[in-house]
This record gives structure tokens, C-alpha cells and sequence, in this order.
């Protein structure tokens, strides 16, 4: 019987019942660079740390598990891993992507991979139709689900449907919901993308990133660029989100109810034009994220009635901080239009609905009702011309 995902982020299946490593519970830190042949022609299964480490090994098996996929490989970042990723294609292969993702993967499409012939498409995924964009070098879709920071839901199951009936892939950013709430492998996708420096991590302390794949072609291929290239996770950073995975699912649980009550709150107050939040019954994905996922997560994105007013609020929070990233314990409060999406086109963005009266908040596990006295404070002195 298949193990519930709690369990797996603590435990392995393979490792079950077998006293390991003197019976450490937290797996040890392999701190080596190389490793000693026990004779001319003999291996102990780890050479050379580009190519493979035990406490690396144990995160992707990790990984693997909780994703559904038959592999995954851990990188120095999330950008490394999607770096890599696009290895796997050759020059002139077209792909679609949506064009409210990540800022950084935009920056990498538009700026980086059409230096080696890579052709990029980029379209709202969850309301236009894929097909029409599917021309005879189309070899990829690039979603990701809830997008960042609109929070577009898009069906993957459907999306999943029309690439492979066109022969192409499926890849899915999974970093939003995590694989507690979501696993795009099972719904159809063909490779899973994490930033594990956000929920994964989940301490805003260390950078990661993931791929994990359930196809044995894609696998052999990812693995030959992977120990070719180098941007291998450290052992010390792998034990980090190996850490950090292990209270995954108390911390998504207690994020998201917050994210719930804070979205209430901003609904409450009259200078919030909108609030983006995909557990909200009148959010237009909430069906599909209901059917396709176990949670709604922890980000919201809300607009204000001025760019004034948001830039307000950025410099009075205390316990809420004003920084980049997401999905760590921390509550963080970000303004898409000069950090994160400043290098999105401007019209992509505006059409997108990023304004620049649009912040956008990774919701932690502090005291909902601490986060909720602050905001009051924050929004009070800002309506009293203080
Ligand atoms: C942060 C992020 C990335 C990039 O990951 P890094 O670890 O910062 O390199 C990619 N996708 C999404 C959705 C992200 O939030």
C-alpha cells in the first residue's frame, strides 16, 4: 500500500525496517568531493560528487517519491535546473510556454535559449487554445499552475491531453503548490520543475531546484547533461531541504489557512481593488484547482486602489518583509513590477493585469492574527495620512 505523503517526506520506502548509518535519523552530510576505489576496477556506487552523493541521492529519491516520478535530479537553484532542462532539445525546436510564469524563466526564454535555436511561443495557457500555436518544430508546452503572480489556473489533465496528442511534452513548474498539494505527473505531465528554494526549503536559508520526470528517455537524457554540466546541489544544501521536507506538510497546511483568513481580510477593506487567491470561490480557476489539487496554497496577490498606496504599505510593514521569494516560513510581501517581473515586457505584464498597485504575498506560519494587526496598523496610518 502506497504511503501517505507526510510519511514520505520523512521517510523512504527502500530504507524501511533496515538500521543505516549507525541508525542516524537525520540522514548524514557525505562532505566529500571524490571517493576511494576499494580496488582496480571497483566501485563503491560514488565516484565523483558531480556525478552522484549519498545525501543527494537520498533528496532525489525523496523527490521522486513525492512527485510520482520514476527520477528526479537536484540542482544549485531552480534556474539551473529549467537551464538545464532545455538542454534536452536541439536547435530550432519551437516551444509554447504561458506568459505569465516565472519572471526569471521568461528572462531565460526570450534572452538566453534562442541564442542555441530555441523557438519560444508564449501565451496565456489557461484561456487560449494550445493547438493553435502547434507548428511542425513544436516539440514542448511549459506551464505552470497556479501562475505567478495571477494566479491563472490552468488544467493539466486537458493540457497533458492535447500535447501528447501531438507528440509533444508536458512540462510543469510545480513550485507554488509543492507536491503536498499537487503532483502534475499523475494528472499527465511528462517532467516536473521545482524552485526548492521556496516550500520544499521552506526557510528562506538555501537555494535549490528539481526536476523529476516518470519517462525513462527524458531521464537518460537529463542525467547525461546533469553530470556534464555541474549544477549539482551541494551535500550540505542537499541535507538542508532534506530538512526542510521533512515538515512540508505542516507548514503548507498552516500557510494556506492563513492565506485563507488574509484574503478575507483584504476582501473587508475598501482600498483593495482585488485579491488574487485561487481558494477564493470567485477566483475563475477555483473549479479546476479543486479538481486537480489537494489545497490552494499560500500565495495571494492583491491590487490596490494606487501605486501609491502599495508602495505605502512596502515601507511600513515590520513583521511582514519586503523581499523577494516565496514560500518560506517567513511572511513576504513583493512588488511584481520592479522585482520580480522587471524584466517582463511591459505590455505582457500590464495585459497580464501587473500594474504597479499590484504586490503580491508568500503567506507564512507566523500568527495570523499578529499578520492581521500589522496590516490593520499599516492600512489605518496610510487612510489617515500618516
Ligand atoms: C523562484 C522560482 C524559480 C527559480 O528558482 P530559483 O531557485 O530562484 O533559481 C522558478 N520558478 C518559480 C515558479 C519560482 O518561484
Amino acid at each position: 500500500m502506497s504511503r501517505g505523503i507526510n510519511t514520505k517526506c520523512l521517510h523512504l520506502e527502500e530504507s524501511e525496517g533496515k538500521v543505516e548509518h549507525y541508525g542516524s535519523i537525520s540522514y548524514p552530510i557525505y562532505q566529500t568531493a571524490t571517493y576511494a576505489h576499494p580496488g582496480v576496477g571497483q566501485s563503491t556506487g560514488y565516484d565523483y560528487n558531480r556525478v552522484s552523493n549519498p545525501t543527494r541521492d537520498q533528496l532525489q529519491k525523496t523527490l521522486a517519491s513525492l512527485e510520482g516520478g520514476i527520477d528526479a535530479l537536484a540542482f544549485s537553484s531552480g534556474m539551473a535546473a529549467i537551464t538545464l532542462l532545455m538542454e534536452i532539445f536541439e536547435p530550432g525546436d519551437h516551444i509554447i510556454a504561458d506568459n505569465d510564469l516565472y519572471g526569471g524563466s521568461i528572462r531565460l526564454f526570450k534572452n538566453v535559449c534562442p541564442k542555441h535555436g530555441l523557438k519560444f511561443t508564449l501565451i496565456d495557457c489557461h484561456k487560449e487554445k494550445i493547438e493553435d500555436y502547434i507548428t511542425p518544430d513544436t516539440k514542448a508546452v511549459y506551464i505552470e499552475t497556479p501562475t505567478n503572480p495571477m494566479m491563472n489556473v490552468t488544467d493539466i489533465k486537458a493540457t497533458a491531453k492535447v500535447a501528447h496528442d501531438h507528440n509533444l511534452i508536458l512540462i510543469v513548474d510545480n513550485t507554488f503548490m509543492s507536491p503536498y498539494f499537487q503532483n502534475p505527473l499523475t494528472l499527465g505531465a511528462d517532467v516536473v520543475v521545482h524552485s526548492g528554494t521556496k516550500y520544499l526549503g521552506g526557510h528562506n536559508d538555501t537555494l535549490a531546484g528539481f526536476l523529476v520526470t516518470n519517462r525513462e528517455d527524458i531521464s537518460e537524457k537529463l542525467k547525461y547533461m546533469y553530470l556534464t554540466t555541474g549544477s549539482c546541489l551541494s551535500p550540505f544544501d542537499s541535507w538542508l531541504i532534506l530538512r526542510g521536507i521533512k515538515t512540508l506538510g505542516v507548514r503548507m497546511e498552516r500557510a494556506e489557512q492563513n492565506a485563507k483568513k488574509l484574503a478575507e481580510w483584504f476582501g473587508s477593506r475598501s482600498s483593495v481593488k482585488k485579491v488574487v487567491y485561487p481558494g477564493l470561490p470567485n477566483h475563475p480557476g477555483y473549479e479546476v484547482q479543486k479538481s486537480q489539487a489537494r489545497g490552494f496554497g499560500a500565495m495571494l496577490t492583491i491590487e490596490l486602489k494606487s501605486k501609491e498606496y502599495a508602495l505605502a504599505i512596502l515601507s511600513k510593514v515590520r513583521i511582514i518583509k519586503y523581499a523577494e521569494s516565496l514560500g518560506g516560513v517567513e511572511t513576504l510581501i513583493t512588488y511584481p513590477t520592479t522585482q520580480t517581473h522587471a524584466d517582463v515586457p511591459e505590455e505582457i505584464r500590464v495585459a497580464n493585469g501587473i500594474t504597479d498597485s499590484v504586490l503580491r504575498l508568500s503567506v507564512g506560519i507566523e500568527d495570523v492574527d499578529d499578520l492581521i494587526d500589522e496590516l490593520t496598523r499599516v492600512f489605518d496610518e496610510i487612510e489617515s495620512g500618516k
